[in-house]
């Protein structure tokens, strides 16, 4: 019996790889019949080169569990190994390697090891003692025997391997024991070996007989040797497509579209990706995408491996060339890495142009619910941008959908303000912004729909890529303003008469806003108030509200414009009841006021022109001022008491409030109230 010591660098080695490894050691399953399919496959590879010429036999790998023994083994067929392979191999290089591995990533261990096998050596991870059983290929070799207890000791010997191959035996440790239970080797197989290129069996298919279940003679085989990503697209129908994307998410919606990807030059790729409906949410299960090395799962995290929007997909990536032994940020600049992740990204433009050229109808139809991962992509990706742009569709109001383009031809003769400017309408909601859209509508305007979580960013990202254009809500002002044809005569008030308006409109909207209370003239039949939230405020605040830190902007308190029509009848009629009302008393004031400050500005002058002025001329001054201040608000009150007492300025202004949803609690209340009353007035005379 020869015995020997590991050369490992550190000599208490296990005790700190179970403690660093705890949260990962499961992968320990992965490595071992990761390397039962490396000799399995080397054993086929001699075979077919000539070199073995003995009989291959059955080559299925046998995972073995005995909850009572604590032992979990892995049994393969493959190539085996002679002594000096042994020591080669397994004491010299994986033991060596291991300690190196250690040594050299000690502080950013947790970070890199669920991507980094750490080969033979985990399997310490989980056991107290490993045992290999091995019988090489080789003419004439004899089976040979290692033991070690997790000291970096072992022991070899004469094993008792009657068939090549290769037994390895593991004896758990006794916090580890649920290795040895089969629900839980199950799951990890299915985990980890779900697509490995040899057959593994675990124990024996079972069958329900005499009230339990009892093995049949049938291997439990737990993967699929052959998954679909490895076959040619050519074979493969939709519906394999989708019944692979159930098998890998059981219960799942189905998908929208596939994507077969297969790359051989400049680094191997292979795997197939799903959209999945998105509406709603963009935190929506990412991290769906699973990544295998030659068909070995490797971990469901792609981030940094490819572009973030392309996380909202599902499938698999399957690719040897994907560096997993470093850490990573360091993935993120690696070449491979970014030359896979362009190509994916490549492929799924070209896929999503694909069918938009050729099947237009099935696009349109799934648009609703691919409209925000391709926004999504649109926002982070640039390259993906420039694709989209070709393939992204424009939904108006009526349900009916344009490429970008396109568009931009339907609305260019109409939707040109003077200064040649093309303006994009849209609506956030159909119900809420009904009134706006009809107006534009009857202008022969055309409004887009703009209801995804992402349009506020994404109407940004238009304006930029569209030279010369902007896009406005339909319910940002009144549409003349929207789209300004040609300067329309505003009507000309006096700075008294603009006062006067905005002391009345404030005193009957709800508190806790500014109002902007401005003039116009929009015909006798335009609505006599408009209330409407400027585009650039509210952006800002909607920016703010997703999250964009602008919390600056969300601060600020609400601010609309009030548009008051001066040749609408109702409003005419309200001014005139000012006027009846409090005509005269203003009309004293104004002058009294206009006097005042005349004096007052007289008073400025003449102390400017000579410093020294006489002591009674101050005394009327400071009187001629003291009395503007007064006298203004004397003016403000009047117009305020106007305004709370004039039933027909709460109709308008109710009316106006009550058409943009700003009409509620007690204000609502009182508007219904007054309302029946002046109804009541009207009609039961
Ligand atoms: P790696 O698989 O990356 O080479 P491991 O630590 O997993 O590193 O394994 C070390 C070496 O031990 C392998 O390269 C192989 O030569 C040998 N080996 C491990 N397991 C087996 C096995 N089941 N059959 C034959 N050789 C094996
Ligand atoms: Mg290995």
């Amino acid at each position: 019996m020869k015995q020997g010591s590991i050369g490992v660098t550190t000599e208490n080695i296990f005790p700190v790889i179970k403690k660093f490894l705890y949260s990962d050691h499961e992968i320990f399953l992965r490595e071992l019949v990761a390397n039962a399919v490396d000799a399995t496959q080397k054993i086929k590879a001699l075979a077919d080169s000539g070199e073995f010429k003995g009989e291959l036999g059955n080559l299925t790998i046998h995972i073995e569990a005995d909850s009572d023994a604590k032992t979990l083994k892995i049994i393969d067929n493959g190539l085996g190994m002679t002594e000096e392979e042994v020591d080669k191999y397994i004491n010299q290089i994986a033991f060596s390697s291991a300690g190196e591995f250690l040594e050299k990533y000690k502080d950013q261990l947790s970070s890199i090891i669920g991507h980094f096998g750490l080969g033979f050596y985990s399997a310490f991870m989980v056991s107290k003692k490993v045992e290999i059983d091995t019988l090489s290929w080789k003419e004439g070799a004899e089976a040979v025997s290692w033991t070690c207890d997790g000291n970096p000791e072992y022991e070899m010997g004469k094993g008792s391997r009657t068939t090549r191959g290769t037994t390895i035996t593991l004896y758990l440790d006794d916090e580890e024991a649920e290795f040895a239970q089969r629900g839980k080797v199950e799951q990890l197989l299915r985990k980890y070996c779900k697509f490995m290129p040899v057959a593994i069996a675990f124990g024996k298919k079972q069958e329900w007989k005499d009230g339990k279940y009892v093995d049949t003679e049938e291997d439990n085989i737990i993967n699929d040797v052959e998954p679909l990503w490895t076959k040619n697209p050519k074979d493969i129908k939709d519906e394999d497509y989708l019944k692979f994307y159930n098998y890998l998410y059981p219960g799942s919606e189905e998908p929208l579209f596939y994507i077969h990807l297969n790359v051989d030059y400049p680094f191997h790729l292979t795997g197939i990706l799903y959209f999945p409906k998105i509406k709603d949410r963009i935190d929506v299960h990412t991290d769906k995408i699973q990544l295998y090395c030659n068909q070995m799962f490797v971990t469901d995290s792609v981030k940094n491996i490819v572009p973030e929007f392309l996380t909202l997909l599902h499938g698999v990536i399957d690719s040897p060339d994907i560096p997993l032994n470093v850490s990573r940020s360091y993935l993120q600049s690696d070449a491979n890495v970014k030359k896979i992740s362009g190509y994916i990204t490549k492929k799924v433009a070209d896929r999503l142009e694909d069918i938009f050229k050729n099947d237009r109808e099935q696009f349109e139809k799934k648009w609703d619910n691919l409209k925000l991962f391709i926004e999504y992509g649109m926002l982070t990706d640039e390259k993906f941008c420039e694709r989209a742009m070709k393939f992204f569709l424009l939904k108006n109001c009526d349900d009916k959908f344009f490429p970008i383009e396109d568009y931009t031809k339907a609305i260019e003769t109409l939707q040109k303000d003077k200064d040649g400017r093309l303006v994009y309408l849209y609506a956030t909601d159909r119900t809420e912004q009904y009134r706006h859209i009809e107006a534009a509508k009857n202008k022969g305007y055309d409004v887009l729909l703009m209801d995804c979580p992402l349009d506020p960013h994404f109407v940004g990202l238009l304006e930029n890529k569209l030279e010369n254009s902007n896009f406005a809500r339909v319910d940002s002002d009144i549409i003349d303003n929207l789209i300004r044809k040609e300067d329309r005569e505003k009507p000309k008030l006096s700075d008294n008469e603009t006062d006067e308006l905005s002391i009345i409109f404030n005193k009957v909207m709800p508190e806790g806003s500014h109002y902007l209370v401005n003039a116009d003239n929009l015909g006798e039949n335009g609505e006599p108030v408009a209330i409407t939230q400027s585009e650039f405020m509210r952006r800002y605040r909607d920016m703010a509200s997703i999250g964009g830190g602008m919390n600056f902007y969300g601060e600020l308190p609400e601010t609309y414009n009030i548009t008051v029509n001066l040749e609408n009848p109702l409003v005419k009629k309200m001014l005139e009841e000012k006027q009846e009302r409090c005509g005269n008393e203003l009309a004293d004031l104004d002058s009294r006021i206009a006097e005042s400050e005349k004096a007052e500005k007289a008073r400025k002058e003449a102390e400017k022109a000579n410093a020294q002025s006489s002591t009674d001329e101050d005394k009327e001054a400071d009187k001629a001022a003291e009395n503007v201040t007064e006298l203004r608000g004397r003016r403000k009150d009047i117009l305020e008491k106007f305004a709370e007492e004039d039933t027909l300025l709460h109709q308008i202004a109710g009316l106006a409030l009550l058409s943009n949803g700003m009409l509620k609690g007690k204000a609502l209340a009182d508007f219904i109230r007054n309302s029946y009353e002046v109804v009541g007035k009207a009609f039961t005379k």
